[in-house]
């Protein structure tokens, strides 16, 4: 190891201290044997919205292979890509874990042709619909399993990471989320979430598209050199290979090859830094990619754009996605008395449109179509 080993090391200077207060809107006893990030973690996963997202597209709807990827199995590679890489340059494994399987929590059915559409629904109203606010919704009111509290009342630093992991933003900008620190970067392990869910979706897109007999090896090699390399490396160390094998072979070397990259570009971008506080105060986020990893991070997310995000066979599922959901929407607002009761009773507190977008948001994709087809099918 020697002197890399002594960078990684160090980055245990930028380690969210572990040992500050961390506050909870409704103040609790400490856990006997689990500290404050695993129980925002336990909390999360016990979390209905949790369980649902095993039903929510991630790109390819259900059905199209026996093992596409949804909203859930997305969730678990980023939380173990965010996981390494935490553990590698020694950050706290358990805040982000906590992070990473929270961070599609607000993700409505239909992926983001769902949340574009709700968001559509929404701006008819001068209101608006996001997937990061709405999951800040529901893990402070909508989760109500404690009798002392609404939400699952999480700590103010894992709900601060989760309305800032892929965006941050100035006071006044969102004024909802004045309350979490504005103009500051979130801590070194929130930054890393947004990057590994990167290198998730990406190796996870073209693994998927691959598998469904859309993205020949070779065009991703050509289009992406780095890839390109990898695809040598196979052919030249396995001759005769399967092609399958091969796949999982170059996927495999991908996501190594992009987690290595975010490990060492986020050590350089934090070498002037002395402590966690720096993070927050710098001008810029600090996790990062190195520049190749980065460029081909770039290469990869517009070759899928162009053979998958819109090919044909996608593009129509999502244009029925998007039908359907603002047909639904319409027909709530138009008759509230049809939404259930406890969403009812909520129209005394908020507006009926907001109401109806928390009732779609919340729905897995198969609850959406039963009820669609049920009301207007
Ligand atoms: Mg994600």
């Amino acid at each position: 190891m020697g002197a890399q080993g002594d960078a990684l090391r160090a980055m245990s200077r930028l380690r969210f201290p572990q040992n500050r207060d961390l506050p909870r809107r409704y103040p609790e006893l400490v856990h006997p044997y689990r500290n404050d990030f695993q129980r925002d973690r336990d909390r999360v996963i016990h979390s209905h919205a949790f369980r649902r997202l095993e039903n929510k597209t991630q790109v390819f709807a259900a059905g199209r292979t026996d093992h596409t990827r949804n909203r859930l199995t997305h969730t678990l590679e980023v939380s173990q890509i965010a996981r390494s890489v935490a553990s590698a340059i020694s950050l706290d494994e358990d805040f982000t874990e906590a992070l990473a399987l929270a961070h599609d929590i607000g993700h409505p059915p239909f992926a983001h042709s769902g949340e574009q559409e709700l968001n559509r629904q929404m701006q008819a109203f001068q209101d608006r619909f996001d997937h990061n606010l709405h999951a800040l919704r529901i893990v402070e009111r909508f989760e109500h399993r404690y009798a002392r509290f609404p939400g699952i009342n999480l700590t103010f630093v894992v709900r601060e990471g989760m309305v800032k992991h892929s965006r941050d933003f100035e006071r006044g900008e969102i004024p909802e989320l004045d309350e979490f620190l504005p103009g500051l970067r979130p801590p070194l392990e929130a930054q890393l979430i947004d990057l590994a869910d990167e290198v998730a979706y990406n190796s996870a897109d073209i693994d998927d598209a691959h598998s469904a007999g859309m993205l020949p090896l070779e065009d991703v090699a050509a289009a992406v050199p780095l890839f390109g390399e990898l695809f040598e490396q196979a052919e030249m160390q396995y001759p005769g290979a399967p092609d399958h094998i091969r796949a999982f072979e170059m996927i495999r070397g991908l996501i190594n090859v992009l987690a290595s990259g975010l490990i060492e570009g986020t050590i350089e971008a934090a070498a002037a830094l002395q402590h966690p506080d720096e993070v927050r105060q710098h001008p810029e986020r600090i996790a990062r990619f190195s520049p190749a990893t980065a460029e081909a991070s770039l290469q990869i997310k517009q070759l899928l754009r162009e053979r998958v995000y819109h090919s044909p066979v996608v593009l129509e599922d999502r244009q029925r996605a998007t039908d359907r959901i603002a047909a639904l929407f319409q027909c709530f607002v138009k008759n509230p008395e049809l939404l259930p009761q406890n969403y009812r009773d909520e129209c005394d507190r908020q507006p009926v449109h907001r109401t109806v977008c928390d009732y779609i948001a919340g729905m897995t994709d198969g609850y959406f179509v039963k009820t669609y087809n049920q009301l207007l099918g």
